[in-house]
């Protein structure tokens, strides 16, 4: 409600900024309100999602699961078929909306995370763990944070021959090269060149030869594409990677 022009004056400067802030905000909320129902593949939901992020991504969240959409995309792909994750299945950094799903489907599921309580307390870049001892790795917006030459590389030792790793990452498909600067140190400086506090790159297609080189074979794309993005709230073009390690050649021990 705007007030009249001749009580303006009156009105306390802070009480003003208040009322401007107040203005501000309810727009924005109006602004990522949702208005169409959505689908949700993990949790089954159907109507309205909620905005998630900053700047705020219109639909971003399921209000069923708390799903985003890299989850749904996931999911879409995953199908809830266990033949998709052959075990052992190691997933690092895991989302909840996908560990509380996935451990009840896959026998031998472990969690693994540097900081946050897993099932297993590992570095990505060095685990420890024995060569070829999973069937499948997940393993989403985590290469961004690390040495991912060194993280590759071990993520190809551990996965058995004709295992698969599962990933996604903060990628820019217009960018031949991955943007990245180690002299960029600061929170605040790696926030503003590469989204987050605590990213050290923003990828551009050659993410797929950092893959190659640490000896993935085959590499799949998963894009979000199509009605699905509609109906499924996806982000445009967003992909999943699923990236095949060699089997072993017939007759070789694995
Ligand atoms: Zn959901």
């Amino acid at each position: 409600m705007s007030l009249p022009v001749w009580l303006r004056p009156l009105v306390p400067p802070a009480l003003r900024r208040w009322r401007r802030r107040e203005a501000v905000k309810s727009a924005l909320l109006e602004a990522v309100s949702s208005t169409q129902p959505r689908e949700c593949p993990i949790c089954g939901h159907r109507g309205l999602f909620t905005h998630f992020g900053r700047p705020p991504r219109i639909d971003a969240a399921c209000t069923g699961c708390g799903s985003l959409e890299r989850h749904r995309l996931f999911w879409l792909w995953f199908g809830g078929n266990p033949a998709q994750l052959p075990g052992p299945v190691l997933h690092f950094a895991p989302e909840r909306v996908l560990e509380r799903r996935l451990r009840p489907l896959l026998p031998d599921y472990r969690s693994a995370d540097l900081f946050e309580a897993a099932d297993l307390r590992i570095d990505i870049e060095r685990t420890g763990l024995p060569d070829g001892a999973f069937g499948a790795i997940i393993c989403n917006h985590v290469l961004e944070h690390v040495d991912d030459t060194l993280a590759m590389a071990e993520l190809h030792r551990i996965l058995a021959p004709g295992g698969r790793l599962v990933c996604s990452v903060p990628i820019v498909e217009g960018w031949g090269r991955t943007y990245e600067d180690a002299s960029i140190r600061s929170r605040e400086e790696r926030a503003l060149h590469f989204g987050r506090f605590d990213h050290v790159r923003w990828y551009g297609q050659d993410f797929r030869d950092r893959l190659r080189a640490a000896g993935f074979a085959r590499i799949d794309e998963i894009t979000a594409e199509g009605p699905a993005v509609i109906t499924h709230a996806l982000m445009p073009g967003e992909k999943v990677f699923v990236c095949h390690r060699e089997a072993a050649p017939t007759g070789a021990p694995a």
